[in-house]
């Protein structure tokens, strides 16, 4: 993606807010695939109005008792789908800012409480809207072929752990996953899934959910550690733990993570999409056994790179691995608060050695698993049996395979199907 900044086109005032108007202190922008998210900081919280117009398609954004301070000089991210923005005082004391767009977008817009971060702040996220007619994206995979899903963690406004020469975990993550993707796309029986392309922030849930869509095999969550003493190193592998974390330090390094949302900033229907899909978790001891496998297999192949910060593959209620019905893992890449580790991160050369380690890692674990994994995620051989009234096109339809194939798999012959027979599903 074009990287060009935009001088921000606020026009700036020099008087300053008057005692109890909230100041619009910065603002900044993140282009994804499929949004761009707006994000003000605010001298205090705002009550705020927002509508679209169409042609030219325009968000508006009425924000009452608000000012820009002087100090308000932003940058905004060229490439995605804001053009411009615009504003200008409204009714006295209220603000105006208005969203030039280049299409149209589901708008939305919340406040965001101060965290470790960051200070009151006013999101608004411009979302390429959703194409209801168009059917679930099922996975075009090859026969046979693996999808590894790789999600780089943070991203935009999240920059993720800081090291001391001030590297962001967010930017290291995603070097390592295009490697990672690179030489997956390499091998025949496998295609990689970068959830996360670009400088941009994507919520846990919605991090999931790309890798449901698109039918993905295996998990893989890529980040970089830190702690407060420095000395501390080595990579580790996480999965999913349904009872607390299995060590003090997977705790406080779960607790880290989970904080992504609250420091980028997620809408709250968000996060209760997060609550419901909790609970679903709890039965899914099978998947977390079979994530301990794919674990296993990768910590091993990170031990042959350098130190390991756990001989064991290590627990913990991590958020973007809930909910996954396939082997997840969320690999911690060394320790960036570490002075020796961050500057080994940084080179293209310990990069690549992790990518391959993982790689070998996750191609390891999909070798005896490869038959299995795909039973399991519905995408081979299925069986159904014929019952009473049931045709061959219906069977087909039913399971989103064509009646030739259906035929050809088992082997039939005519239209007419036995009652009780055992037909396999491609
Ligand atoms: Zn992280």
């Amino acid at each position: 993606m074009k990287r060009l900044l935009l001088a921000i086109a606020l026009s700036l005032t020099t008087t300053l807010a008057h005692g109890g108007q909230a100041a619009i202190e910065g603002v900044r922008s993140w282009a994804g695939p499929d949004h761009t998210r707006v994000v003000f900081d605010l001298s205090s919280p705002v009550e705020h109005r927002l509508f679209t117009l169409q042609e030219p398609a325009r968000v508006v954004v009425d924000i009452r008792d608000a000012q820009l301070s002087d100090a308000s000089t932003g940058a905004l991210t060229e490439g995605g789908i804001l053009n411009n923005v615009r504003s200008a005082p409204r009714n006295g004391d209220d603000l105006r800012v208005v969203f030039d767009l280049a299409r149209k977008v589901d708008p939305k817009s919340f406040i965001v409480p101060p965290n470790e971060e960051y200070g009151h702040r006013l999101v608004v996220d411009l979302e390429k809207p959703r194409d209801k007619s168009q059917p679930v994206k099922t996975a075009p995979d090859k026969a046979g072929e693996l999808v590894i899903a790789i999600d780089a963690g943070h991203g935009g406004e999240d920059p993720g752990a800081i090291g001391p020469r001030g590297t962001h975990e967010k930017d290291i993550v995603l070097e390592v996953a295009r490697k990672l993707e690179g030489i997956i796309d390499k091998r025949d029986d496998m295609r990689a899934l970068l959830i996360r392309d670009g400088d941009y922030y994507l919520g846990l849930h919605e991090r999931r959910r790309k890798a449901h869509q698109a039918g993905a095999d295996m998990f893989v969550s890529l980040h970089a550690d830190a702690f407060r003493d420095n000395q501390v190193r080595g990579s580790s592998v996480f999965v999913l733990s349904a009872d607390g974390a299995s060590s003090e330090m997977a705790q406080i390094l779960a607790e880290n993570e989970n904080a992504s949302d609250r420091i980028a900033g997620v809408s709250l229907a968000d996060r209760e999409k997060d609550v419901r899909s909790v609970l679903v978790d709890l039965s899914r001891r099978a998947t977390i056994e079979s994530s301990a496998g794919l674990a296993r297999s990768v910590l091993g192949e990170l031990g042959d790179t350098g130190r390991v910060h756990s001989e064991n593959v290590e627990r913990a209620g991590f958020a973007v691995l809930k909910s996954l019905d396939m082997p997840s893992v969320l690999v911690e890449l060394a320790f960036i608060s570490n002075p020796v580790e961050e500057r080994r991160l940084r080179t293209d050369d310990y990069q690549w050695q992790l990518a391959r380690a993982i790689r070998r890692g996750v191609a390891d674990f999909a070798k005896d698993r490869m038959s299995t994994l795909k039973i399991a995620s519905g995408q081979a051989h299925r069986e159904y049996t014929v019952e009473r009234g049931d045709t061959l096109s219906g069977i087909a339809r039913r399971h989103r395979v064509s009646v030739a194939r259906l035929r050809e798999i088992n082997e039939l012959q005519g239209s007419t199907i036995r009652v009780g027979r055992t037909l396999r599903i491609p």
